[in-house]
Formats: C-alpha cells, sequence, structure tokens
C-alpha cells in the first residue's frame, strides 16, 4: 500500500483545491510559520476518522472548514481526499486504488466514502484498524506525542503496543462476540423461565 495524494478542498487554510502528490522516497513538507503545514498532517489525521475537534486545535468539527480571510468569504463545506495505491492488497478492498474521503457542512453534517461510496464512519475506522495508518496509529508523530509515550500510564502504553502488534482489531471482536454471547444467554434465561411457567 502506497499513499498517492491528499487532496484538500476548504479545510482549515486551504480554501482553494489543493492536491499533494506523494513520490518516491521521502517528501518534506517546508514553509513558513503559519503557513499551513500542521493543517495538511491534521487533514491526514482527519479523514482518517479523527473525531476531536480539540485535537484538531478547534472547539467543534465544522471548525476545520475555511473560516474566511480579509479578502475571500467563510466556506460552507470541508472536504479531504485520500488515494492509496492498494495493488498489494493490503488495505482489506479487492481494488488496485482505494480513495477515501470525508466531508463536513456548516451544519455539522458529515459524510464519509470509501472508493466515491458513502460507509460510516466505523468502516473507515475498521479498514485502517491493525494497519498502522488509523487515527491513533503511530505513523503520524504529532508535536508533544513522543513525552506524551514516555509519561503515559502502562496501561496506555500497552494499548499503543497492542496496536503496533496488530491485535487491536481480534480484541474488538472478541469483545463483540462476547456481547452477542451475553444476549443470547438472556435469551436462553427468558425462554427457560417461559418453559417452566408453561409447565
Ligand atoms: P508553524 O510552522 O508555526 O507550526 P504551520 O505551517 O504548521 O505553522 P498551521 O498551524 O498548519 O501552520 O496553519 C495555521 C494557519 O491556518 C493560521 O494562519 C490559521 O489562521 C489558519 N487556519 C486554521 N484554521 C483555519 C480555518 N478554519 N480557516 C482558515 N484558516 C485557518
Amino acid at each position: 500500500m502506497k499513499l498517492k495524494t491528499l487532496k484538500l478542498s476548504g479545510f482549515k487554510s486551504f480554501a482553494d483545491k489543493t492536491t499533494i502528490e506523494f513520490q518516491d522516497g521521502m517528501t518534506g513538507i517546508v514553509g513558513p510559520n503559519g503557513s499551513g503545514k500542521s493543517n495538511i498532517i491534521e487533514a491526514l489525521r482527519w479523514v482518517l476518522g479523527e473525531q476531536s475537534a480539540k485535537s484538531l486545535r478547534g472547539v467543534k468539527m465544522p471548525d476545520v472548514i475555511f473560516a474566511g480571510s480579509q479578502t475571500r468569504a467563510p466556506l460552507n463545506r470541508a472536504e479531504v481526499e485520500l488515494e492509496f495505491d492498494n495493488s498489494d492488497r493490503f488495505l482489506q478492498i479487492d481494488s488496485d486504488q482505494v480513495t477515501i474521503t470525508r466531508r463536513i457542512y456548516r451544519n455539522g453534517e458529515s459524510e464519509f466514502l470509501i472508493n466515491h461510496k458513502n460507509v460510516r464512519l466505523r468502516d473507515i475506522v475498521e479498514l485502517f484498524m491493525d494497519t498502522g495508518l488509523g487515527r491513533e496509529s503511530f505513523s503520524i508523530i504529532s508535536q508533544g506525542k513522543v513525552e506524551a509515550i514516555f509519561n503515559s500510564r502502562p496501561e496506555d502504553r500497552r494499548v499503543l503496543l497492542e496496536e503496533v502488534a496488530g491485535i487491536v482489531k481480534y480484541k474488538k471482536e472478541k469483545q463483540k462476540a462476547k456481547q452477542e454471547l451475553d444476549e443470547t444467554t438472556d435469551h436462553l434465561d427468558r425462554v427457560a423461565d417461559i418453559i417452566t411457567e408453561l409447565d
């Protein structure tokens, strides 16, 4: 899997549609203070399912929409699109190219798309779970994150190791199966009660 392009439109300082193409090797983004370097990284985290407006330096999620400048009116919609080369089928989708899109409108309404088809946020989060690219993963190390890891509680550090080891997905599936098992046990108890009543 390889990240090919990131497209931003109406996201934070990127009012106009901007396409960043990632070539082979290392890509560096340079620019003066306040020119939008961190906004690009935030766009990446956002499209991968970030749900905390605070961690994107906002108060509420629509704050990511271009808020206007001295020369331009605010916009009503932000969109970020990520395109991956998936010819190695690293992502569990049977397609050579995978496109992830997220949109948000001023009224707070959101849209999530995988290969241009509407999906739930959960589908995107699950697609990237254990791939090392999820919203909580360590392929994106923001300012202060290294200290945060050093200072975190052992329990929290264990969660990081589990993500790296790729077992988060299985833990979630186990949790879901256990919940279904509990529900089924409740139903069986209810059936046993009814049988006793009928006897
Ligand atoms: P530094 O090098 O200082 O860390 P940077 O290049 O990482 O800076 P960012 O923090 O990404 O810059 O960008 C900050 C700029 O983005 C500010 O000028 C801010 O006004 C602008 N900005 C943030 N949110 C919005 C928004 N919703 N609408 C318009 N502009 C925004």
